[in-house]
């Protein structure tokens, strides 16, 4: 049902979409193709043209409800008519207030102190910050790096970009510029299987080494996301835990992808029983509403940054705005009240009744799921424009990268429309010319 009218008052825009604005990852003289969207509802994003296509992506695990939600809609009007924004500074909001305790009664109860900010990268930043400054504030001034895994991803912005991985991630770019951290073999042993004592060895080996120069831990528990899609043994950040306390290292959890319901959990750490010291939320807080981050730390850390006349050196201009925080609280709250783990309990069941057989076609290396994550993982990196116009066409929204087909679809979304991703992931791949290489 392609609409010519609407096609036309595009045209101009896409052009100039194309000429001057910058995508995701993408060069300006040959930028991959943008498909202009009108408007969004429930699971259903509506292009330019008319067609609508299922949603897939939950536009980069955030949005868990679905779009154009009344409830959120409500929440982010009332909150308008009353406070937009406020400076942080000298100044509170009952949003902000109210958001913090109940984010604060959902986490662990030892991560009582929060600190909002306005992307998940900056949440990074700022954990990254605060370890950094505690360490200082305990005299462990050798402690200025930072220990990770491999295949992780923590955000674009310069103190995160230095603990993604250093081959998928940018360091290439950045060689000699990145602050240089230490990097232990990912962890291979995968969700679901026995644990292998031999797979913490190398994260063992290089704490024991290098204690004195790490202050902190950081890395995504159970899954990795833009990191390559990984679901690995919960036993795996149990032993990190321990290694950790035994060389007054603290640990940061980066949930800004897994938190909020994803995996089966209200927060991945949850399948291993693990409390970090400081934690990352970011994304589906908001149900993908609007941009907004916290990262939250126990009274250890903030205490131990605070005695003696400390602060915390971090202020954003937009932190703890209002708008995003009240909608936050909302969508948290609908999320709770929601039956989300039967939501999320019967979309991994679908994924792995219909994902699960992908594994017989072939240019498929591998099928994984967890939660409301299905990865299909291919033996040859996709085309990423020809794959995804293939995609558009059957009237889904599934954004591959690399050699992932991926599908994390809004927590809202129907049998069928299950159905449709998953069957739209088959008929491509059985396609057999979407690969590179
Ligand atoms: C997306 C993501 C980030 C960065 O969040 P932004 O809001 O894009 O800055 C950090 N860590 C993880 C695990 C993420 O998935």
């Amino acid at each position: 049902m392609q609409n010519p009218m609407h096609i036309s008052s595009w045209n101009g825009r896409i052009d100039f979409d194309r000429k001057h604005i910058w995508h995701p990852y993408t060069s300006m003289t040959e930028p991959l193709k943008a498909y202009p969207v009108e408007s969004a509802s429930g699971v259903f994003i509506r292009l330019g043209d008319g067609r609508e296509l299922i949603d897939g992506m939950s536009s980069w695990w955030a949005a868990i409800h679905g779009y154009n939600h009344p409830v959120l809609n409500q929440a982010l009007y009332e909150q308008t008519t009353a406070v937009s924004h406020v400076m942080f500074g000298g100044l509170t909001h009952r949003p902000a207030v109210d958001l913090a305790q109940l984010l604060i009664g959902l986490t662990p109860p030892s991560l009582d102190r929060i600190f909002f900010c306005d992307s998940g990268s900056v949440a990074v930043e700022a954990a990254m910050k605060m370890a950094l400054q505690y360490q200082q504030a305990q005299g462990a001034t050798t402690k200025t790096k930072f220990l990770t895994v491999r295949s992780g991803y923590h955000g674009d912005t310069w103190g995160a970009m230095s603990v993604c991985d250093p081959v998928l991630g940018m360091h290439w770019l950045f060689q000699g510029m990145l602050a240089e951290q230490f990097f232990a073999q990912a962890p291979q042993c995968r969700f679901g299987d026995p644990w292998d004592e031999e797979d913490i060895a190398d994260f063992k080996k290089l704490i024991n080494r290098h204690s004195d120069e790490i202050a902190a831990v950081i890395l995504e528990p159970v899954v990795q996301g833009a990191g390559g899609m990984h679901f690995y043994s919960p036993e795996y950040i149990k032993r990190v835990r321990k290694l950790c306390d035994e060389h007054s290292v603290l640990l940061i959890f980066d949930e800004i992808a897994t938190g909020f319901g994803r995996t089966g959990k209200m927060f991945a750490m949850e399948h291993a029983g693990v409390v970090p010291d400081i934690l990352c939320l970011g994304k589906a807080l908001t149900g993908g509403y609007m941009t907004l981050a916290a990262t939250l730390t126990t009274d250890k850390v903030a205490t131990g940054i605070s005695e003696g006349g400390g602060v915390f050196m971090h202020g954003p201009t937009f932190m703890a705005n209002p708008l995003a925080c009240a909608v936050a609280q909302t969508s948290v709250n609908l999320l709770i009240e929601d039956s989300w783990e039967a939501k999320v309990r019967r979309i991994e069941a679908l994924l792995k009744d219909q994902l699960l057989d992908c594994l017989d076609l072939p240019g498929v290396a591998d099928v994984r799921v967890l939660g409301a994550i299905g990865v299909v993982e291919t033996k040859c990196p996709v085309d990423m424009e020809k794959i995804q116009k293939q995609f558009v066409d059957q009237g889904v929204w599934i954004r591959p990268f690399g050699q992932l087909i991926y599908v994390m679809p809004p927590f809202i979304i129907e049998e069928d429309h299950v159905s449709q991703l998953t069957g739209a992931i088959k008929d491509t791949i059985s396609r057999g010319d979407m690969w590179k290489c």
